[in-house]
């Protein structure tokens, strides 16, 4: 958050983005289907110096459709998966709110405290961290927080390291 440190983050959202979406809630790991090029992507990115986050809504939580126990196993089937090809997801961060069911919280999306807390827990510096998403709310949660956010079409590919400086460059 502070700009005397350089630590930089991507910042991805899940649904969509790392797994498939298939326009209904991922309630296990058996639907939990990852894109075809994520893995080689986000390494892309963690070979560059970038730590990895998930920044995720849940709200099939708070609706109970199913259980964090269900969230878990599809975090850590993804960073089995990164680990094979060595290098992880430092942290998921997964907001099981809902407003209709549980009322309102901060991190839900498009609210910034799951981002937040990432900045300050690893000291990151937010002008050096991008979030990709695959919803205007994934975006405004990012730009909230002081990060930039880059929207892709659901279940398409993030950008490379190399894409975004060149994205950079021409705004
Ligand atoms: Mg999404």
């Amino acid at each position: 958050m502070h700009s005397h440190n350089s630590k930089k983050a991507l910042f991805l959202d899940r649904d969509g983005v790392i797994n498939h979406d298939p326009g209904d809630y991922t309630k296990s790991l058996a639907e939990f289907v990852l894109l075809p090029t994520i893995l080689q992507k986000m390494k892309l990115w963690f070979d560059e110096g970038y730590l990895l986050f998930v920044i995720t809504n849940q709200g099939g939580l708070a609706k109970q459709l199913y259980s964090e126990n269900e969230v878990m196993a599809m975090h850590q089937f993804v960073n089995g998966e990164c680990i094979f090809r060595e290098f992880h997801i430092t942290e998921f961060f997964y907001c099981p709110h809902h407003e209709a069911y549980s009322g309102r919280c901060f991190c839900r999306k498009p609210g910034s405290l799951m981002i937040e807390k990432a900045l300050h827990r690893y000291q990151l510096n937010s002008a050096n961290c991008l979030m990709i998403g695959d919803r205007q709310r994934d975006i405004d949660c990012a730009n909230a927080a002081g990060v930039d956010g880059v929207l892709i079409e659901t279940n398409s590919e993030i950008l490379t390291p190399e894409e975004w400086r060149k994205m950079k460059l021409s705004i």
